[in-house]
């Protein structure tokens, strides 16, 4: 096979020698001026490509080859499987990086402008439904090695919970407008909780079964969160608080770059007053249409509120504070 010609540096001296070179399975060999020379892949380093310039490849020793032809070497190297990284292409890309560099410009207007919500609301139905899956997914684990253990709820009460809510949802929503959602039941290390991630994934702590104390409550505290999910909050909330991260997110599906950001929200800053009115307006259609006491949950509301006492607020009540108005709005 022909070579591809090139100048090749020993690393030590100025001088140029012509040499050829190729491209295989084990490495590169050099060919010329008296030297036959084969480097393996684990001692060479390609040179980023670059848009002028001769392409550059770096032994381990010191020394180098440049190319004159780069685009011969490329293909070469393409062939071999050694071309670019994927980070690399992309970057080369300059259609993805001026759609990138909108986006950027975008975000930063929007914030200026109208603040990043504007932004969240936009972007938000934009990620795609396998993305969020995987951020549910991943997520999901992350809080079970820390915050969870696996529920101790009797499994026949799970299976009586599931399946009540299966029913609620088939009656309450219409074939077109039902949501797909995933049921989790664990132990907290945290105290009561309820809350949905990313992907439709329902979170429900025993702790919470037990305060909610009645199984309406229970499924009056789900269908808020499947509202959440309805109205897009989570992943709006996630948006919203990773800002330029999400950037990444929602063009490349960079998951890693929301994923620490999302036991914060789901956790602890838990979404705005106007968030929770929206899931909670949801809550109570929801169970009107399915034929759910909703005074259960009104109930449980005015109980949580007597047993909280000097204690501090559990995260729930503190993202969920059972108030007067909303108390109110489920008792009428
Ligand atoms: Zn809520």
């Amino acid at each position: 096979m022909h070579g591809i010609a090139a100048a090749y540096l020993d690393g030590r001296s100025t001088r140029r020698v012509s040499v050829e070179v190729s491209i295989g399975p084990a490495g590169v060999s050099i060919l010329g001026d008296g030297m036959q020379r084969l480097v393996p892949w684990a001692e060479v380093e390609i040179g980023e490509r670059t848009r002028h310039g001769p392409r550059r490849i770096s032994f381990a020793d010191g020394a180098s080859i440049e190319a004159e032809d780069r685009a011969a070497l490329d293909a070469a190297l393409d062939a071999a499987g050694h071309g670019d990284s994927a980070v690399v292409r992309w970057q080369q890309s300059w259609t993805r990086t001026l759609a990138a560099f909108v986006l950027t410009v975008g975000v930063l207007t929007a914030g200026y402008l109208w603040g990043l919500p504007a932004f969240a609301r936009l972007a938000a139905p934009l990620v795609p439904a396998e993305v969020e899956q995987t951020l549910g997914t991943q997520v999901m684990q992350q809080l079970d090695s820390s915050y969870f253990a696996p529920s101790q709820l009797p499994r026949e009460h799970q299976e009586r919970l599931s399946a009540a809510f299966a029913r609620a949802v088939q009656t309450a929503l219409p074939e077109d407008r039902r949501p797909s959602y995933r049921l989790e039941f664990r132990k907290s290390k945290v105290g009561p909780n309820a809350f949905a991630l990313p992907g439709g994934i329902i979170v429900m702590t025993d702790e919470l079964v037990k305060i909610a104390g009645n199984d309406d409550a229970v499924l009056g505290v789900l269908a808020h969160e499947l509202g959440h999910l309805h109205h897009d909050h989570v992943m709006r909330s996630l948006i919203q608080a990773s800002a330029l991260g999400a950037v990444a997110f929602v063009i490349w599906g960079d998951v890693s770059a929301v994923l620490s950001t999302v036991p914060t929200v789901v956790l602890h800053a838990g979404y705005s007053r106007e968030a929770e009115y929206e899931a909670d307006t949801y809550a109570i259609d929801f169970m009107n249409a399915s034929g759910l006491r909703r005074a259960a949950v009104a109930d449980m509301f005015e109980a949580l509120r007597k047993k909280r006492g000097d204690d501090p607020l559990p995260e729930y009540l503190n993202s969920h504070p059972p108030t007067e108005e909303r108390i109110e709005r489920f008792r009428r």
